[in-house]
């Protein structure tokens, strides 16, 4: 009291025990004021911490737990359980100055019992609010906590183990799908890859990239293969050409020294048919000599159409040329070759649907086509099988008519084709084949600015074709004199030049 008086400040004592009620009390003491602020005495108010201690008491707490107040000096003023024995008691672990107890903590109290401690400072005291709970009965209080606690997170972390399994599993089918079209692709199938659906924006960009990527290796797969056919088909025309080349340049050479031949042979065989045919004259002959003479007269004629039809192989024009329907071409060729084609049951069929006309000498045009008719007849009758077919087809090619002679003859063998059309080439027998109608036939075409050529066919036979322009006539130069060049007098063949056209 006399410090509040001295001081003029409140003051809390130090814990006493009390004068009537004999149980440890703390005197609260306050100064009292006059009205001009003077210190005129001091009135101290006596807290029995034995009534706070039932209030301490009261509190609803775990079992063992403690609540205990403890002044600035770390001495137990008030305790909710055995205050009698631990009131003024000072606690050696509370920190000094009390302000720095931590708010939580957990310590040996002055029973020894280990408790989890939450700490208030009250001001007034300064005292320190204490609330302990056994560390073994928080344990157990926590435990069913931290067990939900755990289930609960268990359970988090298996849901998100669940969802991520099933975005993996999602992931993984969409990128199969795509492993497998990337396999697909990489065993040479440029198919368009299907569409499928994807988890995500990600894959799904990504397939869409990898269709377009498909179908561009798809595109340029195609580009690949057409040049490549288009280089084949090149490299076969340069050897066709090739093989064109050589071989006219070969029909040249043989052509010069054909003509020679021809020239050569023919003055004296006028000589010899002349002869005989004085010699023919003489009545008194015996039958005998005439026989032979005739057979001279026989063998001579053969030996002249065959240096006929060599000068036909080495002359440049044998008629003049003129507008020819092919069309009366085929018509006279299945007029001369009908019946013995009917004697050897074969059937000819003629499809014709050329409308324009070529610029050539129709004795010429003719000659080709029986040609190429009496071979496919020949070819035929060679196998035996005593019937066959022959198609003739006319038709136009732009600016060009072709013919084609169609049979279902044995055909023509890989090793005889390039020698088709050179001179003297022939698989007939002695006497039925001289080697000179295709090459003669080759002359011909050539020389109008054909080409001719052969095919295997559908049948199993050979095709011979030619094809012709259609020249303006506007644009052909005039007719030259037909004087001297029949095609039926071998004479002219001597005046004619070599051309190396053939
Ligand atoms: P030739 O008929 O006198 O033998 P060609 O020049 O007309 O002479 O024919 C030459 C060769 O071409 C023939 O011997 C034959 O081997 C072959 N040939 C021609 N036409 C045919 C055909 N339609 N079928 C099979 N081979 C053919």
């Amino acid at each position: 009291m006399k410090q509040v008086v001295a001081t003029g400040k409140p003051v809390v004592s130090d814990l006493i025990t009390g004068v009537l009620s004999g149980k440890p009390t703390i005197i609260l003491a306050y100064p009292v004021r006059d009205p001009a602020d003077r210190v005129v005495g001091a009135v101290g108010i006596g807290l029995n911490l034995a009534r706070l201690q039932t209030l301490f008491s009261s509190i609803p707490l775990p079992e063992g737990s403690v609540v205990t107040l403890t002044d600035a000096q770390s001495r137990v003023l008030a305790r909710s359980r055995e205050a009698e024995r631990y009131i003024g008691t000072v606690v050696q672990s509370t920190p000094s100055p009390i302000r720095d107890v931590p708010a939580t903590q957990t310590l040996a109290g002055v029973d020894g019992i280990r408790r989890f401690f939450g700490n208030a400072i009250v001001d007034r005291g300064p005292w320190l609010l204490s609330v302990g709970i056994p560390t073994s009965v928080a344990a157990a209080r926590i435990a069913p906590l931290w067990r939900r606690n755990l289930a609960i997170s268990l359970s988090a972390i298996a849901a998100i183990m669940i969802v991520s399994l099933w975005f993996a599993h999602l992931l993984s089918g969409g990128l199969g799908r795509l492993r497998s079209s990337v396999r697909q692709i990489a065993d040479g199938d440029l198919s368009p890859p299907s569409k499928s659906k994807v988890p995500n924006l990600e894959l799904a960009q990504l397939q869409d990239g990898f269709i377009t990527m498909a179908a561009n290796l798809r595109e340029a797969h195609q580009a690949l293969d057409h040049q490549i056919e288009q280089e084949r088909r090149m490299r076969e025309t340069l050897q066709s050409l090739q093989r064109q080349v050589v071989r006219q340049e070969r029909l040249a050479a043989v052509g010069v020294l054909v003509s020679g031949v021809a020239h050569e042979l023919n003055n004296p065989l006028q000589a010899i048919l002349g002869t005989v045919e004085l010699l023919e004259r003489d009545n008194g002959l015996r039958p005998e000599v005439r026989e032979e003479i005739a057979f001279i007269k026989t063998q001579s004629g053969r030996a002249r159409e065959i240096i006929r039809n060599l000068s036909r192989f080495s002359s440049q024009q044998t008629g003049p040329p003129a507008l020819v329907d092919l069309r009366d071409v085929v018509a006279e060729v299945v007029q001369l070759r009908q019946r013995d084609l009917d004697a050897s049951s074969i059937v000819l069929e003629v499809d014709v649907s050329a409308l324009r006309k070529v610029y050539a000498n129709f004795t010429e045009v003719e000659q080709v086509t029986l040609n190429f008719v009496i071979n496919a007849q020949q070819s035929i009758e060679a196998t035996g099988r005593n019937r066959g077919r022959i198609l003739i087809k006319l038709f136009d090619v732009g600016k060009k008519v072709r013919l084609e002679v169609h049979d279902d003859g044995p055909g023509v063998t890989p090793e005889d084709e390039p020698k088709l059309f050179q001179p003297f080439f022939t698989t007939k027998p002695v006497g039925k084949g001289t080697g000179l109608g295709l090459s003669v036939s080759y002359g011909i075409i050539e020389s109008y600015g054909g080409s001719i050529g052969h095919r295997g066919n559908d049948w199993g036979g050979a095709t011979f074709f030619f094809e012709l322009p259609i020249i303006d006539p506007a644009s052909v130069p005039p007719a030259p004199s037909s004087s001297g060049t029949s095609t039926d007098d071998p004479a002219p063949v001597l005046q004619r030049s070599i051309s190396p056209r053939i």
